[in-house]
């Protein structure tokens, strides 16, 4: 069968021929992938920036953004069966007895760093056409959503950070007062970094809450993000009208801003103004540049005279999956042009190299291995 693989040692990515994987354990299940995301952590990977293949190898299979389907159960499963349509999660925990985030299947909360993440460190993704996992880690995905799925895991890193936002903001009187029809975050406005897939998918999770949701991004109106962005109901904002500082002058006090451009320049001017008790969030992870100045001694008087919290978020839990799952049902029927016009395109794995090392232009691209190879 196929498989998309960086070799970092030769510098190569390729599509080569690897041997079917097979059932090892009777927890497992034989998963035939049918759509794989290519993302800017597969990019890098590729550039060899980032990404370790498995112990011994000489490669790594990428692609940890994937929605396959069952063909095969080992007789100790019981959650899933053939034909059912799956997420498989990315990260697998460390072996440390002493790592009570790993031991507790919160992985995404590792503390010793040896974890592993399929597609991305010491353990092969899911760019092929048949992949094995353990029942443990599969995410069962309605027939619904069998177009759009590929979009739960980049999704889930808004979820995770979603969830976390409503836990921090407990330490003070936070919440919105009750309106029948309307959902929690509807007296909050949120900024969103960047509109790429996390930043846009993390868009409609704030809107699809009530949040009145702004995008900022480089581009300038009207573009295809942009027109997404409204779609939602958000308002898109171009860094070449609204410079970050002054976002808040413009707008109102921001209460939380979802970083998803891995930019750290805009991303700190940006939190040079926020007012009381708000959150940042940050979710990219930029590239190693020239260092940048800053005005610490107002950040840190803002964080500490305005109460404010700075927080990183990477990867998900199941619980973060599953809220993924429900949400892209939720958007899906709110705004359906706007999730689908999410995935520019679906490719046959033969396209890999203009979508891994070339500058495709649209939102997500997609390999769609049960097309054909
Ligand atoms: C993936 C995460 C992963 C992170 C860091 C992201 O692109 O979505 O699952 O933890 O990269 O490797």
């Amino acid at each position: 069968m196929k498989a998309i693989a960086v070799f970092p040692k030769s510098r190569e990515v390729r599509l080569l021929e690897v041997t079917e994987p097979r059932l090892e354990t009777p927890t497992q299940a034989r998963i035939r992938m049918l759509d794989v995301g290519v993302c800017g952590t597969d990019r890098e990977i590729c550039a060899f920036e980032y990404g370790t293949p498995p112990p011994g190898s000489d490669h790594l299979v990428i692609g940890h953004e994937s929605l396959g389907q069952i063909e095969v159960v080992g007789a100790g499963v019981t959650r899933v069966r053939p034909g059912d349509l799956v997420v498989p999660m990315v990260r697998r925990p460390c072996p440390h007895a002493h790592c009570p985030a790993c031991r507790r299947d919160r992985q995404d909360f590792c503390f010793t760093g040896d974890f592993t993440e399929r597609g991305i460190k010491e353990a092969n993704g899911y760019m092929t056409e048949i992949v094995v996992e353990e029942e443990k880690w599969l995410v069962p995905v309605p027939r619904a959503l069998r177009d759009v799925a590929v979009l739960v895991e980049p999704l889930t890193i808004a979820e995770k950070a979603l969830i976390q936002l409503w836990d921090v903001q407990e330490r003070l009187p936070w919440e919105c007062p009750h309106r029948p029809g309307r959902n929690h975050g509807h007296c909050r406005r949120a900024l969103v970094l960047g509109a790429g897939p996390v930043g846009l998918l993390g868009a409609m999770g704030l809107a699809a809450n009530d949040f009145e949701t702004i995008v900022y991004a480089r581009e300038e109106t009207p573009n295809p993000k942009s027109l997404l962005a409204e779609q939602i109901g958000a308002t898109y904002v171009s860094s070449k009208d609204v410079p970050p500082d002054q976002l808040a002058a413009r707008f109102g006090a921001i209460d939380v801003v979802y970083e998803a451009a891995g930019a750290s320049r805009v991303a700190f001017e940006t939190m040079q103004a926020l007012g009381a008790n708000s959150v940042f969030i940050f979710t990219g992870v930029p590239g190693r540049k020239a260092p940048v100045e800053l005005d610490t001694d107002l950040l840190m008087r803002n964080l500490v005279l305005r109460n404010q919290i700075v927080f990183g978020t990477v990867n998900a839990g199941r619980d973060a999956f599953e809220a993924a799952i429900r949400d892209l049902g939720i958007f899906l029927e709110r705004w359906p042009d706007a999730v689908r016009g999410l995935i520019s395109g679906r490719h046959p794995a033969s396209a890999h190299r203009e979508l891994l090392l070339g500058r495709p232009t649209g939102i997500k691209h997609v390999i769609a291995f049960a097309g054909g190879v």
